[in-house]
């Protein structure tokens, strides 16, 4: 679709309500020299900067759309975002970051609800079936997976449904009735019935398959997850012979890619629905060589300390809280080669780094990437050296006893 463009940056007309694209005032190019100033401005007196990696066409690089549905003040179904702070729905027919696939079968299936006589439900009153539609596409493979939240198991006339959202959309692979009868927040349910397809959809990122189901967390941006995850595995330097950590490794994705050039992987994760989606991608891509662990991450790794285990290389992706003085000190003994940090909030990024110089691990520079042009958000990749040697500071005994 061509986007109407106002002098050159691209227009929305939801913006102020929606909130989401906090940046679509600024010019692409600008938004990379900003973002790598903030990052800049963190790391200053801590190690140099590299210019932002960006996208090439910065627009419609979400993978995964969830539109709430609702009525207006006319009675007209409407669907898409809550206004920025309330759960009043804002309809958007086609928005500039997200799959435009993804906003046309959202668009099909508001246009559905009349002639199915399909109700959309209401927080308040708990009454009316239709919640949100969640729609996934994977880049590579370009399957496609339509989830209908619903606050009931029963939907009227769903094979009927199906064949019409299908006969509008062949390219959809595969439907997903997800059950949300609870009041929350919470857009998934815990029960999912596949009403057509395998109830899946399967994605390549970097020459491995990975199975996303309704509820799997999945980068929402492939292109740059893509090469985010090439850089920090050219950063960790395998040559096939090493003992690999990816901690904080959620469905396994840096761990599995690692794979083939190490000798062996241990994931480590908290979430247990993330650890069997690990292990699910694990024998989908045939990987023997490569364990997960469902623990906490800053424990698991002081439990293999004080078992002195040998680990050549550590990866690291914590969520936006950063990771943990345990967690690191853990790394101080195990004592690996290098460190690769991935991390979504370059703020506690300058935090750990600070503290890592304190046990013996420099980093020489970071590199961020545009995950999510026009917000806000900046993901940053950096590798940290063991400056000295195998000697552990402490070990991990000493502290406990
Ligand atoms: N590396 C993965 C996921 C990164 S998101 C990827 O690129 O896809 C951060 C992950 O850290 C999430 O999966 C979250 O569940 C996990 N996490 C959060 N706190 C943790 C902890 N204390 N120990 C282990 N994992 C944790």
């Amino acid at each position: 679709m061509a986007e109407q463009v106002n002098g050159g940056l691209p227009v929305c007309p939801v913006n102020k309500k929606c909130g989401g694209c906090q940046l679509l005032g600024t010019e692409y190019s600008e938004q990379l020299k900003n973002k790598r100033k903030t990052v800049a401005g963190l790391m200053s007196g801590i190690c140099s900067v590299d210019p932002v990696v960006g996208m090439d066409n910065p627009l419609h690089y979400r993978n995964k759309v969830n539109a709430a549905f609702d009525i207006d003040r006319h009675g007209k179904h409407i669907s898409g975002v809550y206004k920025a702070g309330t759960h009043e729905v804002v309809n958007v027919e086609s928005c500039l970051i997200e799959n435009e696939k993804a906003d046309a079968i959202i668009g099909t299936i508001r246009g559905m609800l009349k002639s199915f006589k399909i109700k959309t439900y209401d927080e308040d009153t708990g009454y009316g079936l239709i919640r949100h539609v969640m729609v996934r596409v994977a880049h590579a493979t370009g399957q496609i997976m339509v989830v209908l939240v619903l606050s009931d198991p029963i939907l009227p006339a769903k094979n009927n449904f199906v064949k019409a959202l299908r006969s509008a959309h062949p390219e959809i692979t595969t439907v997903v009735l997800n059950v949300n009868n609870k009041k929350t927040s919470m857009v998934l349910g815990n029960r999912n019935i596949t009403l057509y397809g395998p109830g899946f959809i399967t994605d390549e990122l970097c020459g491995k398959k990975f199975r996303i189901s309704p509820s799997s967390f999945y980068q929402v941006n492939s292109e740059q997850t893509e090469k985010l995850y090439k850089r920090a595995i050219s950063l960790a330097k395998l040559s096939g012979k090493e003992t690999v950590i990816d901690a904080y490794c959620g469905i396994g994705t840096i761990g599995l890619v690692a794979s083939d050039k190490a000798k062996n992987v241990i994931g480590v994760e908290l979430n247990g629905d993330a650890v069997r989606d690990a292990n699910t991608n694990k024998k989908a891509n045939n990987t023997t060589n490569i364990s997960f662990y469902n623990a906490d991450a800053g424990e698991f790794m002081e439990r293999l300390a004080a078992e002195g285990e040998h680990v050549d290389v550590v990866f690291m992706d914590p969520p936006r809280s950063g990771s943990t003085e345990q967690f690191m000190d853990s790394v101080a003994v195990l004592r690996p080669d290098r460190v690769v940090y991935i991390s979504c909030n370059p703020e506690t990024l300058a935090r750990d780094i600070k503290y890592f110089r304190t046990i013996g691990y420099k980093a020489k520079t970071v590199t961020p990437f545009d995950m999510f042009p026009y917000t806000e958000e900046i993901e940053c990749v950096a590798s940290l050296t063991n400056m000295m040697g195998k000697k552990a500071l402490a070990t991990v005994d000493d502290d406990e006893e």
